[in-house]
């Protein structure tokens, strides 16, 4: 049907656990553009790799 990773097809249908190895993330995608996907990845309140990169840039 096309092209897109599997991944996609799975997040479109809604939240999907993974994305962080720290913690419970979950993954959601959007789709600003046709063709682009942007993955965001949903830490817990007390994953250390958010701590980590709310304490520094990002
Ligand atoms: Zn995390």
């Amino acid at each position: 049907m096309s092209a897109r990773p599997d991944l996609f097809d799975h997040l479109e249908e809604g939240p999907m656990p993974g994305g962080c190895n720290f913690c419970d993330a979950y993954l959601t995608a959007e789709v600003p553009f046709r063709g682009v996907y942007l993955v965001h990845v949903h830490h817990d309140d007390r994953c250390p790799v958010l701590r980590s990169r709310a304490a520094g840039s990002n």
